[in-house]
C-alpha cells in the first residue's frame, strides 16, 4: 500500500503508528485511530454483505458526527463512491441526487429516515439502508458516542452502530487508487441544479495535504470542523487534512456560533476552516471572547467572499488573522490560499482583498471572452489547471466538455492577478448587474457595506428597474442592538462608491438566506424581487 493513495490509506497508517490517539471527539465522546479503522471495516464488511460492488454510490446524509466519518471510511473500504448530501436538503433535492448518483445504498439518521427520507427513497434505486442516531447539540449532556438512546429501530433499515460494532472485516480486493473516483459532489446549486463533481482519491489527496503543509501545528493537531462535511471544504481541509497528520477532529454536529464557542473553550483547537459568514457570526455571538481564540494557530476562510473589513475587525477584536482561500466543488476545495506566514495584499483600486497564490503544480489563468489571456491587473474568466481539478461532471459529457475543455477549469469567476501572481476573485461572472450599461459587481458595494458597523451581513443584487434596466439591491441583516435604516445604508454607500454603484434599494432582514455550507443565497434574494 502506498501510504497517502486515499485516506483509507492514511486512516490504516495512523491506525498502526498511534493507534491509541484520539482521532474524534464529540461533545463528551471519544473515538482512537484504532476504534475508527475497526468500526469502519466493520461498516465496509456488512456494505459488501448486503451486496454492495466495488465503485457502487453510497450516499451520506449526515451532520459533522462520528457516524459521517464511519460511513464515508467505510464505504470506501468497501471501494464505493461517496454521495456525500446536504442535510439540509428538501425531499425533491434528494432524489434528484438518488437518481442521478444512481444510488445503491444511503447511510442517514434515524430521524431524518422517519421523518421524509423513507418515503423519499421509495422511488429511488436505493436498496440498502442504514441508519443511525446523531446526537445534536441539544441533547449533548446525555452525550456518550454510539451508545447513546436511538429510535426504534425500523424494520427496513439496519443500525448503523450495530453495524459497526459487529466486528466484521473489511471486503478484500477494494483498494481504491488515486484515479478512482472518491465522491460525486453535488455542487451546491447557488446557481441552478446541482451537478456531481468527479472528486478522485488522488484530487482529495493532493488538496489534504496541500492544505496542512506549513501550519505548523502541534504534535497532534487539534482541528474543529466548521464547515460541514459534506461540503468539499469541511472534507478536505478539515478532515483529510487532519487525517493526513493523524490529529484530533473535534466536531458540533452543525454550525451554532454558542456550541461552537463552547467547543473552543473544551478543547482549545489550534485550527479551523470555514466560510467567512461563520466567523461573522461568532464575532456578533453575545458570548464571544479573546479567550475563545487563545487556542488557535491558524484560522482559513474558504468557499466565499471574505470581506476585508471582517479580517480586520476580528484580528482586532480576537487576535487570529483570517487566511483567504479560494476554491470551487470542480477542484475540490482550494486552488490558491494565502501561504501561512504570509498576509493577502488588497487591490488599492477595488479594495478587493487578494484570495492567495496558486499552490504547486497549479495554473490559474485570466482570460477575456475570446479566450485570450489578459495582462496582470485586467479583469477576466478565471481559469484553473492542477492536480485538484476533477476529471468531470458524473454522467454529463456536455457539460463536462463545457466547463473542463481539455481538463482546464472554466470557473464562472472573473477575477484578475497581479503582477506578484496574487490572485482575486472580482465576482461571478452571472451575478454581475448591469445598471444603466454599466458593469456593478456586487461584491465591491457588499465589502463598502461591511465597513459600516452596523452591519452584520450584506448581499447585493440587480433588480429590474423600469429606467435603468438593473438597479443595485442591498439586503442587510444587522448586528445585536446595532441601529440604522436603509437611508443611512444607502447614504453611507453613495459617499463611498460611484454613483451608478451605489444601493438605491436596501432592505433590511432579521438573517439573510444561506447554503448549508454558509454562503449566502443571492439567487433566492433576486426569486424575492421577482415573486414580488
Ligand atoms: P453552484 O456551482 O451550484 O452554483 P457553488 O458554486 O456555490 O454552487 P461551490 O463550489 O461551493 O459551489 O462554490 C464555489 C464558488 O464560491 C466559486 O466559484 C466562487 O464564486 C466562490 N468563492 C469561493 N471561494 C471564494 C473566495 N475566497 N472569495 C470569493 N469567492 C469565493
Amino acid at each position: 500500500i502506498a501510504p497517502d493513495d486515499s485516506l483509507v490509506h492514511a486512516l490504516r497508517r495512523a491506525a498502526a503508528e498511534t493507534p491509541e490517539r484520539v482521532f474524534l471527539a464529540y461533545f463528551d465522546g471519544r473515538l482512537t485511530y484504532r476504534e475508527v479503522d475497526e468500526l469502519s471495516d466493520s461498516v465496509a464488511g456488512h456494505l459488501a454483505a448486503r451486496g454492495l460492488e466495488r465503485g457502487d454510490r453510497v450516499a451520506v446524509l449526515l451532520q459533522n458526527s462520528p457516524h459521517f466519518v464511519l460511513a464515508l471510511l467505510g464505504a470506501w473500504k468497501a471501494g464505493a463512491v461517496v454521495v456525500p448530501v446536504n442535510p439540509m436538503y428538501k425531499s425533491g433535492e434528494v432524489t434528484h441526487v438518488l437518481r442521478d448518483g444512481d444510488v445503491a445504498a444511503l447511510i442517514c439518521s434515524d430521524r431524518a429516515w422517519e421523518s421524509y427520507l423513507r418515503e423519499t427513497a421509495a422511488d429511488s434505486p436505493v436498496r440498502i439502508v442504514l441508519t443511525g442516531c446523531e446526537l445534536d447539540f441539544q441533547t449533548r449532556n446525555d452525550a456518550r458516542v454510539l451508545s447513546f438512546e436511538r429510535l426504534p429501530q425500523a424494520d427496513d433499515t439496519d443500525d448503523l452502530t450495530t453495524v459497526a460494532r459487529a466486528g466484521h472485516k473489511a471486503p478484500q480486493g477494494r483498494d481504491l487508487g488515486p484515479s478512482d473516483i472518491a465522491l460525486i459532489s453535488y455542487t451546491s446549486g447557488t446557481s441552478g441544479t446541482p451537478k456531481g463533481a468527479t472528486n478522485t482519491h488522488g484530487n482529495i489527496m493532493y488538496n489534504a495535504e496541500r492544505q496542512r503543509t506549513g501550519l505548523d501545528l502541534p504534535d497532534p493537531p487539534v482541528y474543529f470542523a466548521m464547515a460541514p462535511l459534506f461540503h468539499i471544504t469541511g472534507m478536505v481541509a478539515q478532515l483529510g487534512a487532519c487525517l493526513n497528520s493523524a490529529g484530533v477532529l473535534v466536531l458540533a454536529y452543525r454550525f451554532e456560533a454558542g456550541v461552537v464557542l463552547d467547543a473552543f473553550a473544551e478543547h482549545g483547537p489550534h485550527y479551523t476552516v470555514g466560510p467567512s459568514t461563520a466567523f461573522m457570526a461568532l464575532a456578533a455571538h453575545p458570548g464571544v471572547t479573546r479567550d475563545h481564540f487563545a487556542s488557535f494557530r491558524m484560522i482559513s476562510s474558504g468557499g466565499a467572499p471574505l470581506p476585508p473589513a471582517l479580517v480586520e475587525k476580528f484580528r482586532a477584536g480576537f487576535g487570529p488573522y483570517i487566511r483567504n482561500g479560494y476554491g470551487l466543488t470542480e477542484c475540490t476545495a482550494p486552488c490558491a490560499s494565502v501561504p501561512p506566514g504570509l498576509e493577502a495584499p488588497v487591490d488599492p483600486v477595488s479594495g478587493t482583498l487578494a484570495v492567495g497564490l496558486p499552490g504547486p503544480e497549479t495554473v490559474v489563468r485570466i482570460v477575456d471572452e475570446l479566450g485570450q489571456e489578459v495582462p496582470f491587473g485586467e479583469q477576466g474568466e478565471i481559469l484553473v489547471r492542477g492536480p485538484q481539478v476533477v476529471p468531470g461532471y458524473w454522467r454529463r459529457p456536455e457539460a463536462t466538455a463545457e466547463t473542463f475543455p481539455d481538463g482546464e477549469l472554466r470557473t464562472g469567476d472573473i477575477g484578475f492577478m497581479d503582477a506578484e501572481g496574487w490572485l482575486y476573485v472580482v465576482d461571478r461572472k452571472k451575478d454581475m448587474i448591469n445598471a444603466s450599461g454599466f458593469k456593478v459587481w456586487p461584491r465591491e458595494v457588499e465589502d463598502v457595506l461591511y465597513t459600516h458597523p452596523a452591519v452584520r451581513e450584506a448581499a447585493v443584487v440587480g433588480v429590474p428597474d423600469g429606467y435603468r434596466g438593473e438597479t443595485v439591491k442591498a439586503y442587510i441583516s444587522l448586528r445585536p442592538g446595532a441601529e440604522t435604516d436603509p437611508d443611512a445604508l444607502a447614504a453611507y454607500c453613495k459617499e463611498r462608491l460611484a454613483a451608478y454603484k451605489y444601493p438605491r434599494q436596501v432592505e433590511i432582514l432579521p438573517d439573510l438566506p444561506k447554503t448549508a455550507s454558509g454562503k449566502i443565497l443571492r439567487r433566492e434574494l433576486r426569486s424575492r424581487v421577482n415573486n414580488g
